[in-house]
């Protein structure tokens, strides 16, 4: 017997997570120098102005721990969402976040549920602890919301040994959203000794009637979790920094959980310092709405079937020729996402780039079509 065979078996059967290739590797494959990367939703405009400045400041004492409690940033993120500093768990990206919630509720002999096409994360943190994965069948190709989450497959899977179902709203890789009603009265039904968690990575993207602000309910559902994360609109995804809303009760439980330093001090500046400037938020959700417009209707009229998406990306059915479609297109410089890892593999997951960018991928699409 090995080391190796010392592992929990739990550990041992986990699938690494698979991002998107860094355009600084295509680039040397290729010997290229415009390459873009159109895989990871990242903001094609960068980040706040502001972002720069606060860094420079925060790098020169780099000698020194962060701040353990979050505090600027605590208080600064409590003011702009009208909530208690005290309700406030910060994480390094809010998949460490979602990690924490895990290993606050899962063990051997728990269940969590999450929905067929749901984010990747959720499943591996469920398995890092050993725990059950029930996933509830998506919704139908006939649904409004194809691929989506089908609440009440995920409520037909409670039973006496579930302890948290995770929720994405806008979904990734689908970009399949929920609304207002539907998703309180899931909430409703759920029993109150279940945890829920509600992903919210791509919520200030979001501008649909009827979207829900789940920041509103924590005091009605004490079982609920909100995360959010400045790694989409905010630009600062190579910071990774993020952060859960719950009851003070929660919080502090994750805050036993949480390692003391797990966000750095270079991360926490720049978060607090994203929160000031509205006004490219503003601008990156004006980008993305035209973009993302662009892209969808770039695809309609290519005959391509999406995904309805309310995120900052877009996914496209190429099926039988999506892989060659992914390799053609890196050959001409651009990364896009495959999702045959969500048991999607006929389709491929486009972030919304500039319309600079956006022209490229169709230039580059046409070429191979
Ligand atoms: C990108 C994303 C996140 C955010 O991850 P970070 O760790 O904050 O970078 C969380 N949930 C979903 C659904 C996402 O797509």
């Amino acid at each position: 017997m090995s080391v190796i065979d010392s592992a929990l078996v739990q550990i041992r059967q986990l699938h690494p997570y698979s991002p998107g290739k860094p355009v600084e590797e295509l680039e040397r494959e290729l010997g290229i120098t415009n390459a873009i990367k159109l895989a990871s939703n990242e903001n094609p405009l960068g980040c706040s102005p502001l972002v720069g400045e606060v860094l420079a400041r925060a790098g020169e004492h780099i000698e020194l721990y962060p701040d353990a409690n979050a505090y600027y940033l605590k208080q600064r993120l409590a003011q702009k969402l009208g909530v208690g500093e005290n309700q406030i768990t910060v994480g390094n990206g809010s998949n460490d976040v979602l990690d924490l919630v895990a290993r606050s509720f899962l063990d051997g002999n728990a269940e969590a549920i999450f929905s067929q096409y749901a984010f990747m994360v959720y499943a591996m943190v469920t398995q890092a602890c050993g725990a059950r994965a029930r996933v509830a069948a998506a919704n139908g190709i006939d649904s409004q919301q194809p691929y989506g989450h089908d609440l009440q497959a995920m409520l037909a899977m409670v039973n006496d040994k579930t302890r948290l179902v995770f929720i994405a709203n806008p979904n990734n890789p689908t970009g399949n959203w929920l609304l207002q009603d539907e998703l309180q009265s899931f909430l409703d039904a759920l029993p109150a000794h279940i945890a829920v968690v509600i992903d919210e990575a791509y919520f200030e993207y979001v501008d649909l009637d009827q979207y829900p602000n789940s920041m509103n309910w924590l005091e009605r559902y004490p079982n609920l979790i909100v995360t959010r994360t400045f790694s989409k609109i905010y630009g600062l995804a190579g910071l990774r920094i993020g952060y859960a809303v719950s009851s003070p009760e929660l919080c502090d439980l994750f805050n036993r959980v949480r390692q003391p330093f797990n966000g750095n001090s270079m991360a926490l500046a720049a978060a607090k310092a994203a929160l000031d400037d509205e006004d490219f938020v503003q601008r990156s959700r004006q980008t993305n709405h035209q973009g993302l417009l662009k892209l969808k209707q770039g695809c309609d009229e290519r005959k391509l079937y999406s995904i309805p998406s309310a995120g900052n990306f877009l996914t496209v059915e190429f099926g039988e020729r999506s892989s060659a479609i992914y390799q053609g297109l890196l050959e001409r410089g651009v990364i896009v996402r495959p999702v045959a890892n969500y048991d999607l593999p006929r389709f491929l997951r486009i972030s919304v780039g500039t319309p600079a960018q956006i022209e490229q991928f169709f230039s580059a699409l046409d070429a191979l079509l």
